[in-house]
């Protein structure tokens, strides 16, 4: 393929990319936005292979086909409930991508002198310092994920001062790299990456389990950055493009998700947040919340739900491990027919991963248009007969802005205790991901509907069933017979 169609269908796949992300950005274009990205991939990958640089087929096969089937058997096994674990390890391979095109790009020797040749010097340093920061930072998300590593945060003494002293090193590092003549500049090189694949673990250690949201997010935002660090070594315009679409979509979805936890987007990129809340140490805040806690019963609970007119269901996390989201559909559907006002309220991070509950409530063929943000839904609480809270904890926490102390705290969450009655169905009283008692359950007007979600809503929607039939058959006009 000449040069000049190579630059065509770079650019056809770069307005692709575009177009996906745009589609991405709502619900009922997001299918579109993945088939945007999947043909913009497809001639990005193909364009590439038939270009004149390339020559080794062999070579491309033999790395290409294994990784697409690992890729393929990996990502169709993979559980909702997982996917931010797997996105966190692809990261990690952006990150090391990085580092190798690096290493290997310095080891070929540049033909290109003078001011040219030191900008390509620091597009190589530049670009293996952040592939090894997100390298490591992103197994160590992994890691916290997976649960493999504790979600607290780990806080060593003078972090600030180490974080610091890693960059300095590797600044001084980097003009050592640019002074060294003949791939003397390998020796700095390398132990600049060992350095910032300590700093990466550093900076996502000290990361709280609340915030690690963001920290997928910018994670994410990192590993574009190193994308588009590598397309300037490979001299390859789409990868700059790719990279700096990823980098900076990542960067401003992370500014997004910070405002939504109340988070200071400086703090979160330093590292170490999740760990102090308005000067208090999370460490001290062990009040734990008190009162009474009321158990209710299905039978209670499809009660109650037959008396309300307005009804908003707010999933979490453990909708999602129950597998849950097509009964809660069935169920909206049933209370819907009945002539009940059901909406779904949706914390900006519920779930796992940004987007987690929107996935599995299209999934399960919610309608969108009565899928609410938390922002627009927040107001309606004290409007609303009744509120399912489906495995949802953190979320619904009122110590985030009740407890100045704790560590959500600052955090907006769904207000769902301002309800009329609040019907909370966990397994049992433990706290969530961010490990955070959580004052709702004890609250005067909250039921607590103990046991597997799924389990409970198959109950409560064949009841709420059985009921719509009853008053199906009562509509029907009564048969009198008259005998002649
Ligand atoms: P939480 O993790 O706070 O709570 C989920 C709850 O679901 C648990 O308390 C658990 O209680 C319950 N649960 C688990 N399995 C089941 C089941 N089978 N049936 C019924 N209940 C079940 O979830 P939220 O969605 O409220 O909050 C998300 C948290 O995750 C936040 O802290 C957020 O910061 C964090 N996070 C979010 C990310 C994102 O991007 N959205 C990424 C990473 C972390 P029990 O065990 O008693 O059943």
């Amino acid at each position: 393929m000449s040069n000049n169609l190579l630059t065509v269908a770079y650019i056809v796949a770069s307005a692709l990319f575009i177009l996906s992300l745009g589609g991405l950005s709502d619900q009922e274009t997001a299918r579109k936005g993945n088939i945007y990205g999947i043909i913009g991939m497809v001639i990005a990958f193909v364009a590439t292979a038939l270009s004149l640089d390339l020559t080794t087929y062999g070579t491309l096969a033999s790395v290409v086909i294994p990784g697409a089937i690992i890729g393929a058997i990996a990502a169709s096994r993979v559980a909702m409930t997982s996917m931010p674990e797997m996105v966190a390890m692809l990261h990690s391979f952006v990150g090391i991508a990085a580092v190798l095109v690096g290493i290997a790009n310095y080891l070929q020797q540049s033909p290109l002198t003078g001011i040219e040749s030191t900008i390509h010097q620091i597009e190589i340093f530049v670009g293996v310092f952040i592939g090894a920061v997100t390298f490591t930072g992103s197994v160590i998300a992994f890691g916290k994920l997976r649960g493999i590593i504790s979600s607290k945060p780990i806080l060593l003494p003078g972090r600030h001062f180490l974080n610091l002293s890693m960059i300095a090193a590797s600044v001084w590092l980097g003009s050592q790299f640019l002074a060294a003549e003949n791939l003397s500049g390998l020796q700095p090189l390398l132990i600049m990456s060992a350095i910032a694949s300590v700093l990466g673990i550093h900076l996502v250690m000290a990361i709280g389990g609340a915030d690690m949201p963001v920290v997928i997010s910018m994670l994410n935002s990192y590993s574009g950055w190193a994308a588009a660090a590598a397309g300037f070594m490979l001299s390859n315009d789409l990868l700059i493009v790719t990279g700096a679409l990823v980098g900076s979509s990542g960067a401003i979805l992370s500014y997004i998700m910070c405002k939504a936890m109340n988070r200071s987007f400086i703090s979160v990129i330093l590292g170490g947040f999740g760990a102090e809340t308005n000067g208090a140490k999370v460490a001290e805040s062990t009040e734990q919340p008190g009162g009474e806690v009321t158990a209710t019963t299905i039978e209670d609970t499809v009660e109650l739900l037959q008396g309300a007119k307005s009804v908003v269901i707010v999933p979490g996390y453990g909708m999602a491990v129950a597998r849950a989201q097509h009964a809660v559909s069935e169920l909206a559907k049933l209370l819907r027919d009945r002539g009940v006002q059901v909406r779904f309220g949706i914390h900006p991070v519920a779930g796992r991963m940004p987007g987690h509950m929107n996935v599995l409530l299209a999934e399960a063929n919610v309608p969108y248009d009565i899928v609410l943000e938390m922002d627009e839904i927040n107001e309606d609480f004290s409007k609303t007969d009744v509120v399912l809270v489906i495995g949802a904890n953190d979320t619904v926490n009122p110590s985030a802005l009740e407890n100045p102390n704790s560590p959500i705290a600052g955090m907006p969450v769904m207000e769902v205790w301002k309800a009329g009655t609040v019907v909370v169905m966990k397994r049992s009283m433990a706290s969530g991901y961010a490990g955070v008692e959580n004052p709702l359950f004890y609250k005067s007007n909250t039921r607590m509907l103990f046991g597997d979600a799924k389990k409970n809503l198959d109950a409560i929607v064949a009841k709420v069933a059985h009921l719509s039939e009853e008053s199906v058959d009562l509509r029907q006009p009564t048969k009198v017979a008259f005998s002649t």
